[in-house]
């Protein structure tokens, strides 16, 4: 063995040793792939664009049919209002991948002061197919809100982040935040009552089920019974995105308690799985 061929076994000891270093500081994070998804797949923004897509065919159609309303707090008398749409806004019409990525890098967890940091860095960009829909319904005359739980500290830099790509109706009128009349908690229906108030509200959309209704159901079963008895809305008049990093489903597996250790959690979650015995 020359010298040359001693130094080339050198190396790659030295660099197996450094990959083995790194496979062990590497902790695995349950949001790896869920970002990767929805931060890099043509799979994810298809999907959005699609649902996007679908309902802005649609908008001529809800806006002509005076009996069309989407929200069950549009009670009586409501089809000489002039027509709106709902939009929630984190993960339906701005995409903050870039915050869950760093979860995953960083391997950290959602914090409201890491979260409020992110918000005003105004960095979020539009989901795919939202300007588009925004654009359309306006331009037919339908008012837009986006009614998010974000809160009221956070409305300044949210309007700016929608103001930077043009979305309408980017105003502290149309943006309902959380908090920001004390009514307005996290759960959406006392918001869709104001705007249901002097709107037909023909459309709404979400990445969450509490984007359409505030009885979700409770646990996953619950879910999926509650969710059975809108099939009608489902991509007529309410209009679900994607969102695989985070939301009401996935806390459901384990009882939405959020006091449970992230181990405890964690191990609910593996327990909800329907999963196959295995090979014999
Ligand atoms: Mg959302």
């Amino acid at each position: 063995m020359n010298v040359f061929m001693k130094l080339a076994g050198a190396t790659a000891l030295a660099t197996l040793v450094s990959f083995a270093a790194q496979a062990q500081d590497a902790k695995p994070n349950d949001g790896l792939n869920a970002a990767l998804w929805y931060q890099t797949s043509v799979e994810y923004k298809t999907t959005a664009k699609s649902v996007y897509a679908g309902a802005q065919r649609l908008l001529g159609a809800a806006i002509g049919d005076h009996s069309w309303t989407a929200a069950l707090e549009q009670g009586d008398n409501y089809m000489s209002k002039s027509p709106a749409i709902v939009l929630d806004v984190d993960e339906t019409v701005l995409d903050n991948s870039a915050y869950q990525s760093w979860v995953v890098t960083a391997d950290s967890s959602y914090s409201s002061k890491t979260w409020a940091e992110f918000v005003n860095t105004e960095m979020s960009t539009p989901t795919p197919g939202a300007l588009e829909l925004t654009k359309a319904a306006a331009a037919k005359g339908v008012a837009v809100y986006y009614v998010t739980n974000r809160k009221a500290p956070e409305e300044a830099a949210t309007i700016a982040n929608l103001k930077k790509y043009g979305f309408p109706y980017a105003d502290a009128d149309h943006v309902m935040v959380r908090g920001e009349k004390k009514e307005w908690g996290s759960d959406k229906g006392t918001r869709r009552d104001a705007v249901a108030a002097d709107h037909r509200i023909i459309m709404m959309f979400g990445d969450n089920f509490g984007d359409f209704v505030d009885d979700m159901g409770g646990d996953v079963k619950g879910r999926i019974a509650k969710m059975d008895e809108y099939s009608d809305y489902w991509g007529e008049r309410w209009f679900m995105l994607p969102n695989p990093t985070y939301g009401s489903w996935e806390s459901a597996a384990f009882g939405d308690n959020w006091k449970l250790s992230p181990e405890e959690r964690r191990q609910m979650k593996t327990d909800a799985l329907n999963d196959w015995d295995g090979p014999k």
